[in-house]
């Protein structure tokens, strides 16, 4: 028999990004809240390295770009009142981000962006088209051939740290259950089933377990999509090598490849995308595959500072892609059609960590 307090006003499935923002939010609402995890909290994909928050680009705005922008104006502040209550550093940086420009051609792109930018971004971000970065070390200028793409808005945070500030606000106020999953619900008698059988009840359930929720949503958002799959698992993988840096240089990305200084002479190298995993050539979702490592070389090209650097962690996570017709991989942060009391937080794709913080401002305005 699980040990927890009742009654319970929210229960919260996944101790990831979301759930934790999702389980504050509701904590700070006055809220009786148990979060559920399967393994330990960060097991998932929120458990990296890498923390980039890096906006998509301004020009054809679109709602799920405002979303974006949003989340990732308002991060800042978010942040720096999860510090304050807990009195721990999350590593954000406001250090923009860089992006080599191979050809001619992708000038005229970078116009139309920085046009997208100035309608839509507003002061203080700005996104500009220089013709070199003032370090050759960190952006190579072999590559960035006709210059580079710089943006203001984006920003890094340190993953673990920022979890374990989450993590700390919630234990202390809510019950955490590790090691224990949640493998059905019953959102018509406001409840949930363990994998032990123990059925728990709450007013709310929100459902925040990463690719691990299509299963259990896909009952209830299934018939949406015609009854096809309402997403899948996409994984990728990451490296940490120690480098003395400026730690305020900017996020380097090109091609799928992502450099993310990080404070502590720690820089983060990596992908999201290894497409066809679930074949089982990859192994467990979570294995390292050392073939696997283009990512990894290709960084040392963009970013020549890095060559001789060593590596000092591997990791590879799976996240959440959402595949919701009409939808496409746009989160679903919000109610399931006709049970008000089920929330689904699910998908962010690569995106995540920039809009977790506001999950429930943009629940609430579906
Ligand atoms: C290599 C890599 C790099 C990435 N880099 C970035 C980046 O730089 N910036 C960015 O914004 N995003 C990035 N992402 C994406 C981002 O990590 C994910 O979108 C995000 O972490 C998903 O958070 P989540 O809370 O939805 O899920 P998760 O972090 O996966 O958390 C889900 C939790 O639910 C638990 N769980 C699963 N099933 C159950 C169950 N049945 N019962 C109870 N608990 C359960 C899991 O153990 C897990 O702890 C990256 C992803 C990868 C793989």
């Amino acid at each position: 028999m699980i040990q927890y307090e009742k009654p319970i006003d929210s229960i919260v499935v996944g101790a990831g990004i979301l759930g934790l923002w999702a389980a504050r939010h509701a904590i700070l609402q006055g809220e009786r809240v148990v979060v559920v995890e399967k393994r330990k909290v960060g097991a998932g994909a929120s458990g990296g390295f890498l923390g980039a928050l890096m906006p998509h680009m301004p020009d054809s705005w679109n709602p799920k770009k405002q979303m974006q922008l949003d989340g990732l104006s308002t991060i800042q502040d978010a942040i720096n009142l999860l510090e304050k209550d807990t009195g721990m550093d999350c590593g954000f940086r406001r250090c923009g981000r860089l992006m080599p420009l191979t050809h001619e051609k992708m000038k005229t792109h970078v116009e139309l962006r920085m046009k997208g930018a100035a309608e839509h971004w507003g002061s203080p971000y700005k996104l500009r088209c220089m013709e070199c970065w003032k370090d050759p070390l960190w952006l190579n200028p072999e590559i960035a051939t006709h210059g580079a793409q710089y943006d203001s808005l984006s920003a890094r945070v340190d993953p673990r740290k920022y979890l374990t500030a989450l993590a700390a606000f919630v234990s202390g106020r809510a019950t955490i259950l590790e090691d224990t999953e949640v493998v059905g619900l019953h959102p018509e008698r406001d409840s949930l089933t363990l994998s032990n059988g123990e059925v728990m009840e709450a007013g709310k359930i929100t459902v925040a377990n990463g690719w691990e929720a299509y299963p259990l949503l896909q009952p209830y958002l299934g018939p949406l999509n015609e009854n096809a799959p309402i997403g899948r698992g996409v994984k990728g993988q990451a490296v940490l090598v120690e480098l003395e840096h400026d730690d305020g240089m900017p996020i380097i990305y090109n091609d799928g490849t992502y450099v993310v200084p990080h404070a502590g002479n720690r820089v983060a190298i990596g992908s999201t995308s290894v497409k066809d995993w679930q074949d089982g050539s990859y192994g467990s979702p979570d294995a390292f595959d050392p073939d696997d490592m283009g990512f990894y070389h290709k960084a040392l090209e963009l970013v020549p500072s890095l060559v001789g650097a060593p590596i000092i962690e591997r990791w590879a996570g799976v996240r959440p892609r959402n595949t919701l017709a009409g939808r496409g991989t746009e989160p679903w942060f919000g109610p399931v059609p006709g049970h008000g009391n089920l929330i689904a937080l699910i998908g962010g794709f690569k995106i995540t960590f920039g809009i977790a913080h506001n999950c429930l401002q943009v629940s609430k305005s579906r």
